[in-house]
């Protein structure tokens, strides 16, 4: 066993990033090879425990960039995505990754129409796969692939093959997103009881329950939550690096030594690289998370954040902003003054909005600051002439 696997064993849950795997796989989404290994710096950087890089059987370009990020010397586990066959873990031994990922569909749906075989061929190939990695002394994770579909009998016969073969967890892949927490946590408890097999939620968000099933998954007993940067993925995505850690944070209260502070950083370059906008109500770390318009919710933030806030904006590199819109009070108004070093008086201001809600339906959207200062200016004009 080496060095990353031991560490793992020991931890309470671990983080395991895909962003540059599963990511990369979302339809349209190419890196180059120099973001590959700055979003595994990255990554590394903010603490996230294992990283899964690519496919190395792919050869070429893939294959060079997996075989340099493993040679950097990141403290985090670096896994490489495999079939379950030889061929492919050879590749992934070349470039030197301490862990493999091997993987194979357990559903009857999958089984009869995309590999043509049977489940008893399944079982033998990845058996074969498990030992093969396993006499190499690389961490290794055997990945159910549409286990949310699959009978739950032969998922256990599976998982326990598996681990008899040498597998150090399987991972529980929601391939098309059908799962909803309850379910969830009834089929991993139940997994972890006839198995005691260490467990890997791997989500996907076609009904945009990603995230709330990779936490039933940890409810249950799982240890290990696969995630993307942004929620990158196939189809409607993976769960979201940012929202399971900041969840299992803020709503379970648990601490782990995540460098959450770097979460919009993060976000944003993902966001470019893969040319996949960070839209604005995104979950943590969106542009909206902190700007409050509405005359309630700005004056409850400006008496005390924690009104409308659950965490501060400086916890993920964000910042609050007071808008100016259609649906501001007057005591945000103020405070919005005072920004640019006007002190309005509140009768000043409670005049000053119907202009200010008159020009913002106008231009149907929130005013920029310049526009408010004009606003004022005329006001103020109004006034002398008068
Ligand atoms: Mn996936």
């Amino acid at each position: 066993m080496n060095r990353f696997s031991k560490g793992l064993k020991n931890k309470d849950i671990i983080i395991v990033d895909t962003t540059l795997r599963d990511g990369e796989q979302t339809a349209g989404v190419v890196f180059s090879n120099q973001e590959k290994i700055r979003i595994a710096k990255m990554l590394d950087e903010v603490g996230i425990h294992q990283i899964e890089v690519g496919v190395p059987v792919m050869g070429g370009a893939e294959k060079t960039v997996i075989k340099k990020i493993a040679s950097m010397g990141l403290n985090c586990s670096i896994m490489a995505w495999n079939r379950a066959h030889i061929g492919d873990i050879k590749h992934s031994l070349d470039c030197g990754v301490d862990a493999v990922a091997i993987s194979i569909s357990t559903s009857d749906i999958h089984i009869k129409h995309k590999l043509n075989s049977t489940r008893e061929q399944v079982l033998e190939s990845m058996v074969k796969a498990t030992k093969y990695a396993k006499q190499h002394g690389v961490y290794i994770s055997v990945n159910a692939e549409d286990a949310s579909r699959t009978e739950t009998p032969f998922l256990i016969e599976f998982a326990l093959a598996a681990k008899k073969a040498g597998a150090d967890r399987l991972r529980y892949c929601d391939t098309v997103g059908v799962l909803e927490p309850f379910k969830t946590y009834d089929i991993v408890s139940e997994l972890i009881k006839k198995t005691g097999m260490d467990i890997e939620m791997h989500t996907h968000d076609d009904f945009g329950m990603a995230t709330a099933n990779a936490l039933a998954g940890v409810k249950a007993g799982a240890r290990y939550i696969g995630v993307t940067v942004n929620g990158l993925g196939e189809r409607a995505g993976n769960a979201a690096l940012e929202e399971v850690i900041m969840a299992l944070k803020y709503i379970y209260n648990k601490n782990y030594d995540i460098r959450i502070q770097m979460f919009r950083e993060l976000s944003e370059y993902v966001a470019r690289a893969s040319d996949r906008a960070l839209p604005p109500g995104k979950a943590i770390v969106g542009d909206n998370m902190f700007r409050h318009e509405s005359g309630i919710h700005a004056d409850g933030v400006i008496k005390f954040p924690g009104t409308y806030e659950v965490f501060s904006p400086e916890d993920v590199g964000l910042q609050r902003q007071i808008v100016i819109g259609k649906h501001s009070g007057s005591n945000a108004l103020m405070l919005k003054f005072r920004e640019y070093g006007i002190n309005l008086t509140e009768e000043e201001a409670s005049r000053l909005l119907p202009a200010i809600r008159r020009s913002t339906i106008e231009v149907k959207r929130p005013l920029f600051d310049k526009e408010l200062v004009y606003i004022y200016e005329d006001f103020m004009h109004e006034q002398m002439g008068k």
